[in-house]
């Protein structure tokens, strides 16, 4: 079995992204899975603090263990946007392939100083696990936001990526390049698109010389994703777009049932739904 260390050379190599969805449910990672399984492509799967707490931290990884184990598959699991210590230490110890240690709402040195920590303990729980820092703001909430923020003055420079990295000792790095988590309710209508600053990946590779992580991938324009993977992005964070269609596809399963109480004859229509979605990022990403 591959460890996710070397499905990411594979991905630089190869010039494609590794699809990052998240999941707070059974329907959500059934869907990523059978999406990731058709295409025969590796995936990972995040959990959020918000996401471990529903699902519970050492059960999804369980969950995400036994696919792996059962179809020869790989399958990662990553802690996403971990805000302190000792919910890495948790996420560590139940397993997780890596974790996200997001302090990029403090002060830079504050940033590097406890970064560099947690890659120092998390690595002697598990040596293989992989740390991502994140620097830069890209807002906050996966979900439908009514007005836009301006972040433009929370992009990430080449020079404080090489910095960050090489005072951190983090794997993996997620800079803020035109990217946002959430979407705006234009996006969801599908009449407006996000885009990103493709100088400033390509720039920031060639300085921190790690992968990169965009975060808040969704509606962001397909051609402006496939640049992305060019300039030097290995890792894409998908998440709203899935809630969408979650619920779409949840309304869909109750309307068309409208006196039914079996979950499994309702579920599936959400299963479908949030398949769809991921069949179709993990095409882009994986298409050079
Ligand atoms: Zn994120």
């Amino acid at each position: 079995m591959q460890i996710l260390r070397d499905v990411l050379k594979e991905a630089e190599k190869n010039r494609v992204a590794i699809g990052h969805f998240n999941v707070a449910d059974l329907v959500l990672l059934k869907a990523v899975f059978a999406a990731a399984q058709e295409l025969k492509v590796p995936v990972i799967v995040g959990a959020s603090e918000g996401e471990r707490e529903f699902i519970g931290v050492r059960q999804i990884a369980v969950l995400v263990r036994s696919l792996r184990e059962e179809f020869d598959f790989p399958i990662f699991l990553n802690a996403d946007h971990t805000h302190s210590l000792g919910k890495a230490i948790d996420a560590a110890k139940a397993g997780f392939d890596s974790i996200v240690f997001d302090l990029s709402a403090l002060p830079f040195d504050e940033n590097v100083r406890q970064t560099k920590e947690a890659v120092e303990t998390l690595k002697k729980i598990n040596p293989a696990i992989l740390i991502e820092g994140e620097i830069g703001d890209i807002g906050t909430g996966s979900e439908i936001h009514e007005k836009a923020l301006d972040l433009s003055k929370g992009l990430t420079s080449a020079s404080e990526a090489k910095r960050f990295v090489e005072a951190t000792g983090i794997d993996i790095l997620a800079p803020a390049v035109g990217n946002m988590h959430g979407m705006l309710k234009s996006m969801v209508e599908g009449e407006t698109r996000k885009h990103l600053d493709i100088d400033r990946i390509a720039q920031i590779k060639s300085a921190a010389r790690i992968p990169l992580t965009l975060h808040g991938g969704s509606g962001t324009d397909d051609e402006d994703l496939r640049k992305a993977i060019a300039a030097g992005i290995n890792i894409i964070h998908i998440n709203t777009e899935l809630r969408v269609a979650w619920r779409r596809g949840l309304e869909e399963g109750l309307a068309s049932h409208p006196t039914d109480v079996v979950p499994y004859k309702i579920l599936p229509f959400a299963v479908e739904s949030v398949r769809q979605v991921a069949l179709s990022r993990l095409t882009l990403f994986n298409t050079r």
